[in-house]
C-alpha cells in the first residue's frame, strides 16, 4: 500500500528495495507524485512523475482514447468492468452510482477537478507536511536540546546558498582528482581502502540480523549507480515485451540524465550526447550484477525459494564468493570488520559482481567511481552545478530550504533526526498512543479471523498466531529507538566548518553508531537504519517479522484528532491491516515468527494459499484497462491479497463497534484513493505491483456482504459479484 518506495520497488516498491527489505513487501503507494529530492537522491519516484513530460513518456503513452466531447467521448471511455477513470480524458458525464462504481461515486467530484492537473491526490498533497512541521521546528530556535543544535549548524550551512556557491566543489576535487588519476584497478583498489579516502562507492554497509534470534551484523549491498534504496531495480531486468520495455525505459532516464551531466561535471563527457553514451556503457556493467539483486524473481519461484534469498556468510565464505573485490579490508575500513558473518540479501549479485570487477574495466569502473562520489556529494557543494542537468529534466532549482532539507534528510546525515523530531515537536504523545491502540485492537480483529478460519489446520494456525503474537509494531517509533545525536560535533561556519566537512564528520557518526550495534540482540528496525523514516510509507519486513509505519506516513491525510472511527479504519487502518497481512502472503509465509525461513502454512494449507492468490489473481487478470490491455494478476497478486485482507479486518473490527457508519467507512475508504494520473504513466502503473486504485477500491469493497448491504448492490449492478464469487484469505467465509 502505502508504499511509497516505490520506486523502488516496484515491488514494493519498495521497495523495497529497503535493502534488506526481503521481505519486502513494499507498499509502497503508486506512483509517488514528484518529490523534492536532491539531484543526488532523486527517487524513481520522481522518475515516475517526470514521465508526464519527458519525451520518452510520449514514446510509451499508449494509444490512449482521444477523448473529444459529448457522446463521442462517453463512447470512446476504456476500462472494464470499470472504466478507468484514474487516467485523465476518461471520465464519464456523471457519477455513477456506488453500486455501480463505489470509487468514482465518491471521487468524481476530485477526478473532473483535476483533468488538467493529473499525479494529484489527497495524499500526495499532504506529502510535504513533515518537512514543512521540521523545518518550523529547525527555525524557532526557542526549541532548545543538544541534537537540535547540531541539525541546525547542518541545516543553516546548507541554506547559506551563497557560501555554497562560494565554495563551488574545491573541497570535493582532491577526492574526485585521486580518483582519476590511478592508473590501474589495484592503485583504484588501494585508494578505495586508503584512510584518507572517505566514501565506500562500491559497497553499502548496514547492520540487521539474520534472523530475530541472533545478534546484529553487518549486512553488505552493492551501491547502486542507477537506483538507490528508495527506487526500483526492476530497471536492471530484461522486459518480457516492448510495452514493459518502454515502462523500463522511462524509469531510466532521470538517472541516466544525471549520471551523463555528472560525466560532464567531472569532465569525462564533452556534451550530453556524450554523456548518455558513456552513462548507457556504465548502466550495462552496473546491469550485469544489478538485475540479480531483485526480489521480484521470487513472486513466481516455488514456495520455499524465498529461503535462498537471504544468507548469512562467514568472511572467509565472503571473500571466496567474490574474490576480486577486496570486501573484508572494506569492512575493516568501515570498522565493521569484526563481524562474525555478513549478511547478504539475494546473494547471487556476489559472484555477478566478482565478474565485472576487473581490469578490463577498469576505465569504466573508474569513471563510474567519480560519478558515484560526486553524486554521493550532491547536496553538499554548490546547487548551480546540477542547474543544467534539471533544466534538462524539467526540474527547477531547490530553493534554499528545500535544498538545506534535503541535505538533512539523508541516511548519512539526521534523516533519523528530523523524523524524530516530527514525531516529538508535531504527532506528540497522543497520536502515537492513539496508533498503538487502533493497531492492537486490528490485531485482535486478526486473531479472531484466523480462529474462524476452517481451511487452515491446527498446525497452520498456530503459527499463524504465532506469528501475530510476536509481530514487531513499530507504529512511529523503531524498536531500539532512533539514533542519539546529542554526543555529536559539528564545526559551525564561525569555528571554519564547512557543509562538506560536516557531512563527512556526520557520515562517520552514524557509521559508527550502527557498528555499536554489531553483536548486539537483534532488533526489529534494522531497515529503518537504511531507510528514511521521513517518507511517506509503511512495509512490513519478514526477516524482523516487523509491521513498520514511518512518521512520513502519518499527516492531515492519514491522521487527524477529528477523524471519526470509520474514517480512521478506512484510512490508516486499511494500512495498518494491508501491511499486517503481508505477513502471510506468498513471500512473507515462507519465514516465522522470528524470521527463520520456516514455512508458516504446513505443505497442504500452502496449497490453499496458492489457489486462493491465483483465484484473486486470475480475477485482477479479467480486467481491462483499455481495449486489449489486461491486468498482470501475478504481479499484483501479493498486493491485491494484502489488500483484500485489510479489507476484511477492518470489517472484523467494525462489527465489534455499535452503531458503525459503514457508509462513513466506504465513502472515506473510497476518498483516500483517489488519484488522477495522465495517460502516459499507464504503462508504469502495469508494471507497479499494486492494483490501479479504482481497482482497489472496488474490488474490495464487493468481496463482502456490508458492502451489498449498505448500498443495496444487486444482480445487474456493475460492483455486483454472486456470493461464491466473493473471495476471502480468512474467516468463515474464506472456504
Ligand atoms: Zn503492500
Amino acid at each position: 500500500m502505502p508504499k511509497q518506495l516505490n520506486g523502488l520497488r516496484l515491488a514494493a516498491v519498495l521497495v523495497c528495495a529497503l535493502a534488506l527489505a526481503v521481505s519486502l513487501a513494499a507498499c509502497a503507494q503508486q506512483g509517488q507524485a514528484p518529490s523534492s529530492a536532491s539531484a543526488a537522491a532523486e527517487s524513481s519516484a520522481s522518475v515516475q512523475a517526470e514521465a508526464s513530460t519527458s519525451a520518452q513518456a510520449e514514446a510509451v503513452s499508449s494509444s490512449q482514447a482521444e477523448a473529444s466531447s459529448g457522446a463521442e467521448a462517453q463512447a470512446a471511455l476504456y476500462g472494464s468492468p470499470w472504466v478507468a477513470s484514474v487516467f485523465t480524458g476518461n471520465l464519464p458525464e456523471a457519477a455513477p452510482e456506488a453500486a455501480d462504481d463505489l470509487y468514482l461515486h465518491y471521487n468524481y467530484d476530485f477526478a473532473a477537478s483535476h483533468q488538467e492537473d493529473p499525479y494529484a491526490s489527497p495524499r500526495y498533497e499532504t506529502q510535504g507536511e513533515l518537512q514543512a512541521a521540521v523545518t518550523k521546528t529547525i527555525k524557532d530556535t526557542s526549541i532548545e536540546s543538544a541534537e537540535l543544535e547540531q541539525l541546525r549548524i547542518f541545516y543553516n550551512q546548507a541554506a547559506d546558498i551563497e557560501a555554497r556557491e562560494a565554495a563551488g566543489a574545491e573541497e570535493l576535487k582532491p577526492y574526485l582528482k585521486a580518483v582519476s588519476e590511478t592508473q590501474s584497478l589495484s592503485e583504484l583498489e588501494e585508494l578505495l581502502l586508503s584512510e584518507s579516502f572517505p566514501f565506500s562507492p562500491w559497497i553499502d554497509t548496514t547492520v540487521s540480523a539474520i534472523d530475530m534470534k541472533s545478534n546484529m551484523s553487518v549486512a553488505i549491498m552493492p551501491h547502486m549507480l542507477f537506483t538507490n534504496e528508495e527506487s526500483d531495480p526492476i530497471i536492471y531486468q530484461d522486459a518480457p515485451d516492448e510495452t514493459t520495455q518502454a515502462a523500463y525505459d522511462v524509469m531510466k532516464s532521470q538517472p541516466m540524465n544525471f549520471v551523463a551531466g555528472d560525466l560532464m561535471l567531472v569532465s569525462l563527457a564533452e556534451d550530453v550526447e556524450q554523456g548518455l553514451e558513456m552513462a548507457t556503457r556504465m548502466f550495462e556493467l552496473e546491469k550485469q550484477y544489478g538485475k540479480e539483486d531483485n526480489p521480484s524473481q521470487y513472486l513466481h519461484a516455488e514456495y520455499g525459494a524465498q529461503a535462498e534469498a537471504v544468507k548469512a556468510l562467514s568472511l572467509d565464505e565472503l571473500e571466496a564468493a567474490c574474490p576480486n573485490y577486496p570486501l573484508r579490508e572494506t569492512l575493516a575500513k568501515l570498522g565493521e570488520g569484526k563481524t562474525d558473518s555478513v549478511i547478504v540479501m539475494y546473494p547471487a549479485w556476489l559472484s555477478s559482481f566478482n565478474s565485472v570487477w576487473t581490469e578490463e574495466n577498469f576505465e569504466l569502473l573508474r569513471a563510474m567511481t567519480e560519478v558515484k562520489v560526486l553524486r554521493e556529494c550532491a547536496d553538499f557543494i554548490a546547487p548551480s552545478f546540477y542547474t543544467a542537468t534539471r533544466a534538462r529534466m524539467g526540474t527547477e532549482d531547490l530553493d534554499a530550504d528545500e535544498s538545506a532539507y534535503a541535505a538533512c534528510d539523508r541516511k548519512e546525515t539526521f534523516t533519523q533526526l528530523l523524523a524524530k523530531t516530527y514525531v516529538e515537536q508535531h504527532l506528540g504523545d497522543q497520536v502515537s498512543s492513539n496508533l498503538d491502540k487502533l493497531t492492537n485492537e486490528l490485531i485482535d480483529s486478526y486473531i479472531e479471523l484466523i480462529g474462524e478460519t476452517s481451511w487452515l489446520n491446527e498446525q497452520s494456525r498456530e503459527n499463524v498466531i504465532d506469528k501475530i503474537d510476536n509481530m514487531a509494531l513499530n507504529v512511529l517509533h523503531p524498536d531500539g529507538g532512533y539514533y542519539d545525536y546529542s554526543e555529536l560535533r559539528l564545526t559551525p561556519s564561525e569555528e571554519g566548518g564547512t557543509l562538506l566537512g560536516n557531512y563527512l564528520a556526520l557520515k562517520a557518526y552514524n557509521d559508527a553508531q550502527e557498528a555499536k550495534l554489531v553483536g548486539q540482540p537483534a532488533r526489529a528496525s534494522a531497515t529503518w537504519l537504511y531507510a528514511r523514516p521521513t517518507t511517506q510509507n509503511c512495509y512490513y519486513d519478514a526477516i524482523s517479522n516487523s509491521m513498520n509505519i514511518f512518521p512520513g506516513y502519518i499527516t492531515s491525510a492519514s491522521y487527524s484528532e477529528s477523524m471519526s472511527t470509520e474514517e480512521l479504519l478506512a484510512g490508516i487502518g486499511f494500512t495498518i491491516g494491508h501491511e499486517i497481512s503481508h505477513a502471510f502472503d506468498y513471500t512473507g509465509s515462507q519465514f516465522n515468527a522470528f524470521g527463520e525461513p520456516t514455512a508458516v502454512f504446513t505443505e497442504e494449507d500452502a496449497q490453499a494459499f496458492v489457489e486462493k492468490r491465483e483465484a484473486l489473481a486470475s480475477y485482477y487478470a479479467s480486467f481491462e484497462i483499455m481495449p486489449g490491455s489486461h491486468v498482470d494478476g501475478t504481479l499484483k497478486s501479493a498486493e491485491a491479497t494484502a489488500d483484500l485482507c485489510g479489507m476484511q479486518v477492518i470489517l472484523e473490527r467494525a462489527r465489534a463497534i455499535e452503531g458503525f457508519d459503514y457508509e462513513k467507512l466506504y465513502g472515506s475508504f473510497a476518498n483516500s484513493w483517489a488519484v488522477v494520473y495522465a495517460p502516459a504513466y499507464m504503462d508504469i502503473l502495469n508494471i507497479d505491483a499494486h492494483p490501479l486504485n479504482h481497482q482497489r477500491v472496488n474490488v474490495n469493497s464487493q468481496m463482502f456482504e456490508e458492502f451489498y448491504a449498505t448500498y443495496g448492490v444487486r444482480e445487474g449492478n456493475t460492483m455486483y459479484l454472486a456470493p461464491e464469487n466473493r473471495l476471502a484469505l480468512w474467516g468463515e467465509n474464506s472456504n
